[in-house]
């Protein structure tokens, strides 16, 4: 990359891979590829100490450190270990407790983490560029070839060339919003696969009980279209916060969180150590996370778990592959990171989380249309079981716990279409793994499965919708 000062000024410097963003994602990335002997450039609009700083539930699954080698966080970074999660119908009255390998982890001080990323992503070798902000991509015939940045600190802007830019800028995806149609790269995500979230970090006045469990309270009422969630996190503090969909005149999370769940005793006397807000991406990945120069991951990819909402662990996934990727796409054949040379990131990425993602999606959109009414009957007799639903949050397919006296029962309840929805949902989960599985290996059958997709999810939108 050669720094160009705007009024002229160039240094001889060069990079290959200007990572955009210090997140979970981006410092991933640039740890694998400044390991692998690239020359990386990471940047990030936050200052040094403050990246990793992130409004979030600070709740990360154990096995996500196992598959990418990472040491599990202790010290301070440890707030506490997770034993499994209580998901809790709107009524209160069933309680799903669900435990098992793949529901182990951790409550972490998110901060500290960061900080861990970055560090090791600077002992690989990346160079952090901080209090700089991407403006926008440089894109000439067809490709990106670097970042305009804003120096937050001096104010100057410098245009920055890369071989490859990677987007991992979070939900605000800055790069990926700015790029032209022939990429190939959706720019817009819908309203509809978005949750807004308020959350704060309380002390509250007595420890909780059992504070190995994490709590999901499914509730339309209070959380349309999302949760609220209450997290222990170390000593007497907890994470409280509630996520909306960004429907058309949703409410706004921080008063539903108010009036719903901080107006409970539990809170009262408590006190407020962290607030803030932020928006998720809960749905499967961008059907496309590669162009000629580009690759999009974490955040800016949709590269987030669609039911409880969890990135951290798929951000780094896709760090991961992404960087693997341009070594391979520098390092070998003809060393031109095209569309094409680029394009095993989308292949990996949807073997490795992206059809799990894509089958919870369809799951998504069949909870988010269900009533309160409907949750506390299909929890209350159990129409999937607690460790099936262990199974399909891992990845699985989903199964349903249907006799034929319930099935009698729900005739008598006059909720036949609950049923009926269900096996739609089963049945689409299913069939969106297996598209995902069979993504295609070269961009020549994209459109085609590109239709498919675009098929079963507007099916889906339709059955559950009704
Ligand atoms: C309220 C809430 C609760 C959540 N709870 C959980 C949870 O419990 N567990 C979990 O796993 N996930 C959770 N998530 C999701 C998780 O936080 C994200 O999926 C994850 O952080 C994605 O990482 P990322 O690296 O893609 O983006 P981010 O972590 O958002 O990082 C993006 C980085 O890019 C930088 N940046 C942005 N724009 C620019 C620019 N123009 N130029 C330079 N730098 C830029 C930002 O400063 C930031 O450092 C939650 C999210 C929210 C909002």
């Amino acid at each position: 990359m050669a720094v160009i000062n705007l009024e002229g000024r160039a240094d001889l410097e060069s990079f290959d891979l200007i990572v955009v963003g210090a997140g979970t994602a981006g410092c991933t990335a640039a740890r694998f590829a400044a390991s692998a002997g690239l020359k990386v450039c990471l940047i990030d609009l936050k200052d040094r100490r403050s990246i990793g700083d992130k409004v979030c539930g600070d709740a990360i699954g154990k096995h996500h450190f196992d598959e990418l080698g990472l040491p599990y966080p202790r010290g301070d970074e440890l707030e506490r270990r997770i034993e499994g999660i209580e998901i809790y119908s709107p009524d209160l009255k069933t309680v799903f407790k669900v435990k098992g390998e793949g529901i182990y982890g951790f409550m972490i001080n998110r901060h500290l983490f960061g900080q861990r990323l970055l560090k090791y992503a600077e002992d690989s070798g990346a160079e952090l560029r901080d209090s700089t902000r991407a403006l926008k991509p440089i894109i000439e015939g067809g490709w990106v070839r670097g970042v305009i940045a804003k120096d937050m600190k001096e104010g100057g802007k410098a245009k920055l060339q890369g071989r490859v830019v990677i987007d991992a800028t979070g939900f605000s995806a800055t790069i990926r919003s700015q790029l032209p149609p022939e990429m190939g790269i959706e720019t817009e995500i819908s309203r509809e696969d978005v949750i807004v979230c308020y959350r704060e970090i309380r002390e509250l006045r007595e420890e909780m009980d059992r504070p190995g469990y994490c709590r999901i309270y499914l509730n339309l009422k209070a959380a349309p279209g999302g949760y609220y969630w209450i997290f222990p996190e170390g000593g007497r503090k907890v994470n409280v916060g509630l996520g909306v969909a960004l429907w058309d005149g949703h409410p706004n999370p921080k008063s539903q969180l108010y009036g719903n769940v901080l107006s409970s005793p539990l809170f009262e006397g408590s006190s407020i150590i962290h607030l803030g807000g932020g928006y998720v991406p809960t749905r499967r990945p961008l059907d496309s996370m590669v162009g000629n120069g580009i690759i999009l991951i974490g955040d800016a990819a949709c590269q987030v778990n669609p039911i409880h909402g969890g990135g951290m662990g798929p951000s780094m996934i896709g760090g991961r592959i992404a960087a693997e990727t341009v070594v391979e796409a520098l390092t070998g054949g003809d060393g031109v990171p095209s569309r094409e040379s680029l394009w095993p990131v989308n292949v990996k990425y949807m073997r490795s989380y992206g059809a799990k993602q894509a089958g919870l999606d369809v799951f998504r959109m069949f909870l988010q249309h269900l009533s309160d009414d409907d949750l506390n009957y299909g929890m209350g007799y159990r129409l999937i079981t607690e460790e099936d639903l262990l199974k399909v949050s891992m990845g699985g397919d989903l199964r349903l716990n249907l006799t034929e006296k319930t099935r009698r029962v729900f005739r008598g309840l006059g909720k036949l279409s609950l049923l009926r929805k269900l096996y739609h949902a089963a049945s689409l989960l299913g069939k969106a793994k297996r598209i995902y599985y069979n993504y295609p290996s070269t961009p020549d059958d994209f459109p085609r499965w590109k239709t498919e997709v675009e098929e079963l999810y507007s099916r889906a939108r339709s059955l559950f919708k009704k």
